[in-house]
């Protein structure tokens, strides 16, 4: 069949999410990927150099690369090479930040590459017990002030759970002090790791949407210095009090809008947000938010002169 017709010939998804392996040197307590015996573990090396050889047949011209943590594959630089080869872009790396020293920025640099690095930070002084390893925090502190230093861009995401709700304002503030662009805020899923480590820190949705409207007029009244996202609930955007309520009913529903491939190279979809956001967003949340950042756009964007 393949002799008269190419099965790839017409197939075409510009962007791929590939987690690269399942290993990781952290021990996160909520972690789907790696969990502490690496269960997914990782494609060989010919397996993932025909991953993208498919890949670029289908047309995919970005990746972006998550794990585990991407940096333990050992052949790590010789797959970006031979995505690089295949005419491929990578925009977006998800890292823990540990292994990610000037070298390894020096080896993106030699091959004219800039991508984002998003970088795990689960709150000031609350990091290193969501991460399992002692001196996360630190690292991931150090990994973002390289890549902010020497010009990459950076985003972080932070899981928000009972436990760090108080530290918020902090972490944005010192990510802001830092030089991030865009910090993702979201629930921790509740998958069996973070149902038997949370140590009572378990969030229902309804507390996470209580903890973003309590946090709101903070993020106007320290002056919007980034770009923050509460996954499900609103974007705020950097100094101009704008947001944007994230409306349940016409995208909360979507998926990941394009491929995600997995650490064992199977292809998965998932949904951006729990089912509970629908039931929280019909006891009326939608209006709630959206009048908690009209009034603190009032409030702290009322021009003075
Ligand atoms: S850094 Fe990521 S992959 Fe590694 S244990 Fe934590 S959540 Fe899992």
């Amino acid at each position: 069949m393949e002799k008269y017709c190419d099965p790839f010939a017409k197939r075409y998804t510009e962007q791929v999410l590939w987690t690269i392996t399942g290993r990781c040197n952290f021990r996160c307590r909520f972690c789907c990927v790696n969990t502490p015996d690496s269960a997914l573990d990782e494609m060989t090396h010919l397996e993932a150099i025909q991953a993208i050889d498919r890949m670029a047949k289908c047309g995919v011209r970005s990746l972006k690369i998550s794990g585990g943590e991407p940096f333990v594959r050992e052949d790590f630089w010789s797959l970006v090479d031979y995505a690089l080869e295949k005419g491929m872009k990578i925009d977006k790396i998800y890292t823990n930040g540990w292994l990610l020293m000037d070298s390894v920025l020096d080896q993106f640099e030699q091959r004219g590459m800039k991508p984002e690095f998003c970088v795990g930070f689960d709150g000031v002084e609350k990091h290193d017990w969501m991460r399992g390893i002692k001196g996360a925090e630190q690292a991931a502190r150090n990994a973002l002030i390289r890549c902010c230093l020497r010009g990459f861009p950076t985003s972080v995401e932070m899981n928000i759970h009972r436990g760090n709700t108080d530290v918020l304002r902090e972490t944005v503030d010192v990510l802001a002090d830092l030089g991030v662009r865009k910090i993702i805020c979201h629930e921790v899923r509740n998958n069996d790791m973070w149902k038997h480590y949370a140590a009572g820190n378990e969030m229902s949705t309804k507390e996470y949407v209580e903890a973003v409207l309590r946090y709101i007029p903070e993020y106007y009244a320290d002056g919007m210095r980034v770009v923050v996202r509460f996954e499900g609930v609103v974007d705020l955007y950097k100094g101009t009090g704008e947001y944007r309520v994230i409306d349940y009913k016409n995208e909360g529903k979507k998926g990941y809008l394009g491929w995600y491939i997995g650490p064992d190279g199977q292809i998965v979809s998932w949904k951006r947000i729990t089912d509970d956001m629908e039931n929280v967003w019909k006891e009326g949340y939608l209006e709630k938010v959206r009048e908690t950042c009209e009034q603190a756009k009032k409030r702290f964007t009322t021009c003075s002169a």
